[in-house]
C-alpha cells in the first residue's frame, strides 16, 4: 500500500503536543484493496469455524494482556487520559473479547425451530451467516473499548474486519492490529486503514458488507448516506445526553459519587457519560452539596497525579466553553468552576438551576461539566430526561421506584443505583435510539448484528403439499378447516 500513499498525518499527544507518530492517509484505492484482501482472507477465517476462531481470539486476548503496559502507554499518549482510565477501558475490552469468542457458537450456531401445523412435514432451522467484510469506523474517546465492541463481535461471528481508527488515535488502532498478528492472526483478517474523515467515507464505499460506525450523530448521518448508495447495512453508535435521576429516597452519597464519576471520568468524554442530573426537590440541596464536595477534589492536568486528563480533541474545548457560557448567560449558577479558560486542560464545572433550553441541557457537551437541576416529582424528572433528541443510556437512584423509573426512561441502557455498569456486562446489548443511533453491539444481539439469519426448511416426507399447481380443492378445504379450528 505504501507505493500509492503519499500523504501522511501526525498523531499529536494532548499531554504535551508532541508528535506520537506519523501515519499514512489511505486513499479510496488503498481502502478498496484492503477490503478486497480482507474478502479473500475472510474465507479462511470463516472456515476455521466457531472453535478455531475462539482459539484465535483467545490468543489475541492473551497477547493484549501480555503487552498491557505498552497499550496503556499508547492510549495515554494519544488521548491524554490518565493511566487508570486507559487501564480500565482495556480491562473492559478484554472482557468483551473473551465473551464474544466463547459465545459466538451458542448464539449463532444453527438451531431447530418448530415448523408449525401446516408444515409438519418440514424440518426447520435457522443459523447465522457472517456478512463477509465488516468496516469498523471508530472514535477517539475510548479507542480500545469502543471499537472492540464491533471488532471482537464481528470477528467472532466469522467476518474479516477493516478498521478505520479515529485520526486522533491511529496508533491505538495499529497497535491492536499488530497484536492480532503477533498472536497468529492474519493482517488481512483484521486490517487497519489510517486516515481522516475521507478515509472513513472511502471505507463506506469500498464494497464492505456492513459498516459499524461509532462517533458523532452528524458523522453517523454522513456514514448512513454513503452506505445508502450501495444499500450497505449500518450500525450507528452515536452521541448521547444521558441523565441521572435522584429520587427522594435515594442513597445520596452513592448517587453523588455516581454522578461525579459518570460526569467527569475520562474528562467527560464518554458517550454514556452523565451530563444532566434531575434531583428531587426534597433532597436537592443536600445532593448538590455532596456532588460539589466531590467535584472540588478533582483536578485536570497532564501530570501523573491528575484525576482528569486534557481534552483529546482541541475543538471540543470550544464546545464546552460555549455550553458553560450559554448556561451562565441564561441564569445558571456555577457551583464549582466557571467558564473554562483557553486551552485543552479543562477543570470540572458543576452547574445548577440551568435553563432547560440551554445547550448544556439539550446538546452533547462531551467535556468535564455537569448540570444538576431540581424537579418537584420523579414524573417531572422522567419527562425532562426524555425531552432531548438523544436516547443512549441513563441512570436512576431510588430505593423503591428504581425499576419503574428506569423502564420509563428513553434509551437503550439504564443503570439502577449505579452508573454505566451495563457497558461492563458483556451479555447486555449496547446501543441507543433517536439521535444516539440504532443497532446493537455487545451481547447476543451484538453477535447477531454481524451475521444475517439464514432460514432452512427440509422436507422430511410429503404431506399436504401446498406449493404445487396440482393442488386440489380437497387440500384447500382441509387447510381451511385446520385454520378455522385453530384460529376461528
Ligand atoms: P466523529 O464523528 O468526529 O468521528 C468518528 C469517526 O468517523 C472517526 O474515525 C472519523 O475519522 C470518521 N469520519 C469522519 N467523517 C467521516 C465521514 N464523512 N465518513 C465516514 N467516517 C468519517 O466522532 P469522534 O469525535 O471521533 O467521537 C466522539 C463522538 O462519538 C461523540 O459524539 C460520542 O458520543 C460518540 N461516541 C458514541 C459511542 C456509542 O457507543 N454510542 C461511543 C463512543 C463515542
Amino acid at each position: 500500500m505504501d507505493a500509492v500513499t503519499t500523504d501522511t498525518f501526525d498523531s499529536l499527544s494532548p499531554l504535551d503536543g508532541r508528535v506520537v507518530d506519523t501515519f499514512p492517509v489511505r486513499g479510496p484505492a488503498e481502502v478498496v484493496s484492503a477490503v478486497d484482501r480482507a474478502r479473500r482472507a475472510a474465507r479462511e477465517w470463516r472456515s476455521l469455524g466457531f472453535e478455531g476462531r475462539r482459539r484465535a481470539l483467545q490468543a489475541w486476548r492473551r497477547d493484549i494482556v501480555a503487552h498491557l503496559d505498552d497499550l496503556i502507554a499508547v492510549v495515554r499518549a494519544e488521548t491524554g487520559k490518565p493511566r487508570g482510565d486507559a487501564r480500565l477501558e482495556i480491562m473492559l475490552a478484554l472482557d468483551h473479547l473473551a465473551w464474544a469468542a466463547t459465545h459466538a457458537r451458542p448464539v449463532l450456531r444453527r438451531r431447530r425451530v418448530g415448523a408449525g401445523v401446516l408444515m409438519l412435514n418440514q424440518s426447520a432451522s435457522v443459523g447465522y451467516t457472517p456478512y463477509g467484510v465488516v468496516g469498523v469506523i471508530g472514535p477517539w474517546n475510548y479507542p480500545v473499548f469502543t471499537p472492540m465492541g464491533s471488532i471482537a463481535y464481528a470477528l467472532a461471528a466469522g467476518n474479516a474486519v477493516v478498521f478505520k481508527p479515529s485520526e486522533y488515535t491511529p496508533g491505538v488502532g495499529v497497535w491492536l492490529q499488530r497484536s492480532f498478528v503477533r498472536a497468529g492472526g492474519s493482517a488481512d483478517v483484521f486490517a487497519v486503514v489510517t486516515g481522516l474523515g475521507p478515509t472513513g467515507a472511502a471505507l463506506c464505499r469500498a464494497g464492505v458488507d456492513k459498516v459499524a460506525f461509532t462517533g458523532s450523530t452528524a458523522t453517523g448521518k454522513a456514514v448512513m448516506a454513503a452506505c445508502a448508495e450501495s444499500l450497505t447495512p449500518v450500525v450507528i453508535e452515536a452521541g448521547g445526553k444521558d441523565a441521572l435521576l435522584v429520587d427522594e429516597d435515594a442513597d445520596l452519597a452513592a448517587a453523588a459519587e455516581a454522578a461525579v464519576w459518570g460526569a467527569y471520568s475520562n474528562a467527560g468524554q464518554t458517550c454514556i457519560g452523565i451530563e444532566r442530573v434531575y434531583a428531587h426537590a426534597k433532597i436537592y440541596d443536600r445532593f448538590v452539596e455532596a456532588v460539589a464536595e466531590r467535584t472540588r477534589e478533582l483536578r485536570a492536568g497532564a501530570d501523573d497525579a491528575a484525576t482528569l486528563g486534557p481534552l483529546t480533541m482541541p475543538r471540543q474545548a470550544d464546545v464546552v466553553r460555549a455550553h458553560v457560557a450559554d448556561a451562565l448567560a441564561r441564569g445558571a449558577t456555577a457551583r464549582v468552576g466557571s467558564t473554562p479558560a483557553p486551552g485543552v486542560t479543562l477543570q470540572p464545572v458543576l452547574l445548577t438551576d440551568v435553563d432547560e433550553e440551554a445547550d448544556a441541557v439539550r446538546e452533547e457537551t462531551f467535556g468535564p461539566t455537569l448540570v444538576v437541576n431540581r424537579v418537584a416529582s420523579m414524573d417531572e424528572a422522567v419527562e425532562k430526561a426524555n425531552a432531548v433528541r438523544y436516547g443512549l443510556s441513563g441512570s436512576v437512584f431510588s430505593r423503591r421506584r428504581g425499576s419503574e423509573l428506569a423502564l420509563r426512561l428513553r434509551g437503550g441502557m439504564i443503570a439502577i443505583n449505579s452508573v454505566i455498569s451495563f457497558a461492563a456486562v458483556p451479555a447486555l446489548p449496547f446501543g441507543g435510539v433517536g439521535d444516539s443511533g440504532f443497532g446493537r453491539i455487545h451481547g447476543a444481539d451484538g453477535l447477531r448484528e454481524f451475521a444475517y439469519p439464514k432460514a432452512l426448511t427440509r422436507q422430511r416426507f410429503p404431506l399436504l403439499t401446498l406449493t404445487t399447481m396440482r393442488r386440489t380443492a380437497k387440500v384447500d378445504r382441509l387447510v381451511e378447516r385446520i385454520i378455522r379450528l385453530l384460529y376461528g
